[in-house]
């Protein structure tokens, strides 16, 4: 007998939980028993010089210590970790006989222990990584604790390294190098610059959004995707005027977790394909790339129905609207609640405030289409929609429009 195919929202999924979450107040002090328990003598503890500074990473070097074990800490992650910076801690790992890795801070952190766990294991360069499950030796622990609410790399089997001479973004998945543990403390995330707070909080929205709709969503990432936006939309506001608010800020990091985890089943789609360039290129933010064309996306993705009605059940999630008072009423009610919080972000809302050049943009668009997210965009998109969407995001208005 012949069947139907399954429609949009069913595409299949094979998943396992690869990383156990440890959630709470204080539940940084259990680092030590975690690393011991998996058997860590000399642990790589990967961090930034913000992190150092807010005091974090003494603590975790003094937890580690305490439970017996020996720490050496690479304190050099920048912002979109390159090749260059993985070479550079690839060296500490090796001097230091590395067991088992720490990532403490933004993505970038984890990012760049998960690079330096491939070449440490397996060898080679960073590009032999690219793409997925390239890696043949078995790779070490990785104990991830995440201090911005924000990519979700706690939860995710890639990870993203640009090459230090082009930018481009290498996407090196493979199951063995997600975090075993991720420790989700929201105190340590009370210490972020408030501009941190809204760059990593509109992305982790912008993963709640765009998972909730790419073309390999499926009921179980739509189910974290739903959970992720009910928490972050509903709180951001709030981490925004009351940064020290410890229900918010838990919401806002297990709702990031939670994207994350949405992304590892269902990918992105094309606001972080056409966000891509103009980190690339001018240097905009990640969170802030996204922020500006999220919207413009929204829109552009809504002329397809079965999307369309993706975004209302989404939207209706968090009551923000009822998907039973019509599907285009609620997405526009999701598109004008985006330019609410990203003006609460106090982000810029034009391309030319971001002095992206206009000419540029035949240029950003060939680049966005070729970006692996926009083969998972849930409307087929080619270059002159990527133009039409930049130039739509070049004079915006804060009301989007
Ligand atoms: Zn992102």
């Amino acid at each position: 007998m012949q069947t139907e195919s399954l429609p949009a929202g069913w595409a299949p999924f094979d998943y396992t939980p690869r990383t156990r979450l440890v959630f709470g107040a204080n539940a940084v002090e259990k680092v030590g028993a975690l690393a011991a328990e998996l058997g860590a003598k000399r642990v790589l503890l990967v961090t930034d010089k913000g992190i150092v500074t807010a005091g974090h990473a003494a603590r975790v070097e003094h937890l580690l210590q305490s439970a017996g074990l020996g720490v050496v800490t690479f304190d050099a992650v920048r912002e979109n970790p390159t090749t260059r910076d993985v070479s550079d801690c690839v060296k500490v790992a090796r001097a230091a006989g590395t067991d088992l890795f720490v990532g403490l801070g933004g993505g970038s952190s984890m990012d760049t222990a998960k690079g330096c766990n491939f070449i440490l294991t397996n060898g080679g360069q960073m590009k032999d990584y690219w793409g997925v499950g390239k890696a043949t030796m078995p790779m070490l622990p990785l104990i991830a604790i995440p201090t911005t609410a924000g990519t979700g790399s706690e939860c995710q089997s890639a990870a993203l390294i640009a090459d230090e001479h082009t930018h481009q973004k290498m996407a090196c998945l493979d199951p063995k190098v997600a975090a075993r543990v991720a420790i989700l403390d929201p105190e340590l995330t009370v210490s972020q610059p408030p501009r941190v707070t809204a760059c990593t909080g509109i992305d982790a929205i912008a993963h709640a959004v765009e998972t909730a709709v790419t073309k390999k969503r499926n009921p179980l990432s739509m189910m974290y995707s739903h959970e992720a936006f009910k928490l972050t939309v509903t709180s951001f506001e709030r981490v925004m005027t009351h940064p020290l608010d410890l229900e918010a800020r838990g919401r806002m990091l297990l709702g990031a977790a939670f994207a994350g985890t949405a992304i590892e089943n269902s990918m992105l789609g094309a606001a972080h394909s056409a966000a891509n360039p103009l980190t690339a290129h001018f240097g905009v933010v990640h969170g802030q790339a996204v922020g500006l064309m999220l919207p413009h996306v929204v829109r552009f993705n809504s002329a397809d129905p079965a999307t369309r009605r993706a975004y209302a059940e989404l939207a209706s999630a968090p009551e923000i609207a009822c998907v039973s008072e019509g599907e285009e009423q609620a997405v526009e009610a999701l598109i004008a609640r985006l330019n609410k919080l990203l003006n609460i972000a106090g982000m810029p809302r034009s391309l030319a405030e971001c002095h992206v050049k206009r000419e540029m943009i035949p240029t950003l668009a060939e680049e966005a289409t070729k970006q692996w997210t926009a083969t998972f965009n849930p409307r087929k998109i080619v270059v002159a929609d990527f133009v039409r969407l930049y130039e739509a995001a070049f004079a915006a208005r804060p009301d989007g429009e």
